[in-house]
């Protein structure tokens, strides 16, 4: 069961994620446990509508309109898992 409803789906006749300019994880070169950002970019950035679709980060964005750093595309934990731990983490910073 998902937490939340999906929003609207941004629709575009390009093949690169419509997320690509807000995305830290596209803007970045960096490596990342084995995947370097040119391999996610391949792989789901620039791979189409359903490949982008695919990317958990694409789809946090769509359903929160943030995702942290820490989610990758291929993220083995659930969207439901993703999203609460977010959302354990923001409970806990403002308990502070
Ligand atoms: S990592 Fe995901 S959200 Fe970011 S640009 Fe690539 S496909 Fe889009």
């Amino acid at each position: 069961m998902t937490l939340f409803r999906l929003k609207r789906k941004e629709h575009t006749t390009s093949t690169v994620c419509p997320r690509a300019l807000m995305c830290p994880l596209f803007k970045q070169d960096t490596s990342n446990g084995g995947y370097s950002s040119e391999k996610y970019k391949k792989i789901y950035c620039e791979a189409g509508i359903k490949a982008y679709s695919n990317c958990k980060k694409y789809i946090i964005y769509n359903l929160i309109n943030t995702c942290p750093n820490y989610v990758m595309p291929n993220s083995s934990f659930s969207v439901d898992e993703i999203i609460s731990r977010i959302k354990r983490q923001s409970d806990n910073t403002f308990n502070i």
